[in-house]
């Protein structure tokens, strides 16, 4: 027998494949079920590697998703932050406006207050002038007061002389 189709375990030449399987079912039963345990197993092995990649697969879908949440979160996080510092100026601006309005209110009383003190200054001043008025006159009263009794003394003393 020769043909394109040799017989691996003896090496016979079969013109077709399908006469090569005979063979090989007839003559080595052995080889031919070592042949399906294989192919078989090679089954298993790209079941199992078509189920890692189905597991690595939903991994990464579940990974995506899992940022895609964190994502949201910082987004909500970032908007949060914006609002609040929106807040936070307008209260800033708030209390430079009450400031500027104590700020004015502070300077109009310093105003009063020098203008207070200004006029207390001035009623002390007229205080002090009353009082040198009174004491010139006090001075005045006590030089009359001697004239008179100078006079009285003068009259007495004619009284006796008359
Ligand atoms: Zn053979």
């Amino acid at each position: 027998m020769s043909g394109n189709h040799t017989c691996r375990v003896c090496e016979s030449s079969f013109d077709s494949e399908k006469a090569l399987h005979i063979h090989e079912s007839k003559k080595h039963p052995s080889k031919q079920a070592q042949d399906l345990q294989n192919l078989l197993q090679k089954f298993d092995e790209e079941a199992s590697k078509v189920e890692e990649l189905k597991q690595r697969k939903k991994d990464l879908e579940e990974k995506l998703e899992e940022e895609r949440n964190q994502t949201e979160q910082l987004t909500d996080t970032v908007e949060n932050l914006k609002t609040q510092k929106i807040e936070l100026e307008n209260t800033v601006e708030m209390k430079d406006g009450k400031i500027a309005d104590l700020e004015d209110q502070l300077e109009t009383e310093r105003d009063a207050e020098d203008q207070l003190e200004k006029e207390v200054e001035q009623k002390e001043q007229r205080v002090e002038e009353l009082r040198e008025e009174r004491d010139s006159l006090e001075n005045s009263l006590a030089d009359t007061e001697n004239l008179i009794n100078k006079f009285e003394t003068q009259i007495d003393e004619m009284d006796k002389n008359l």
